[in-house]
């Protein structure tokens, strides 16, 4: 290890970059305890240079693979916590999916928060999209989305991890197992 490598609270930094080579990959962990599921490892790299990302996480105890889902129909549903693996496939039924896959991101977070993530993606969509029907159909979904956040409107999320690092933490979510 070199001399620029210096340990804080988890974080390596002037690491080599699988990428670009260069000494300028951060590697960061991070431990939390999430009620109802339990301890969770969270790691991220960070390149200065070529700016990769990975971030991931893995529960401290295994959980069996398991398809989580939850029917948003309140308020209250989006405050339930989201634990998402970079494994996970998270669809919302006639919106969308997020693909498990190299390029993956895991993360906690809630339903929120899931839902934002697909309103993020569907504007890149809808101002890349050069189609008037597929503008105007992305339009209308953008629409749904922001009632669905002001809890005006329902909608289904599924969670679907064959390692078992991902669930939704809901007394309503129904788990069913893979
Ligand atoms: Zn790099």
């Amino acid at each position: 290890m070199s001399a620029e490598v210096k340990a804080e609270e988890g974080v390596l930094r002037g690491q080599d970059c699988p990428f670009c080579h260069k000494k300028t990959l951060t590697l960061a962990e991070k431990e939390m305890e999430i009620p109802h599921f339990g301890r969770v490892f969270l790691f991220s790299m960070t390149c200065d240079s070529c700016k990769y990302r990975k971030a991931d996480l893995e529960a401290a105890e295994p959980h069996e693979p398991a398809r989580w889902t939850l029917d948003v129909t309140s308020k209250e549903d989006l405050n339930a916590r989201v634990i998402k693996s970079a494994e996970a496939l998270v669809k919302v039924p006639h919106v969308g999916s997020i693909e498990p896959g190299p390029d993956a991101e895991g993360y906690v977070t809630n339903v929120e928060g899931i839902i934002t993530r697909f309103k993020q993606q569907i504007e890149v969509l809808k101002e890349t999209e050069e189609d008037d029907d597929a503008k105007k159909k992305a339009k209308n979904m953008l629409k749904k989305l922001q009632k669905v956040l002001w809890g005006d409107e329902p909608i289904k999320i599924i969670v679907e991890d064959k390692t078992g690092n991902s669930a939704i933490i809901s007394e309503k979510a129904q788990k069913q197992k893979l």
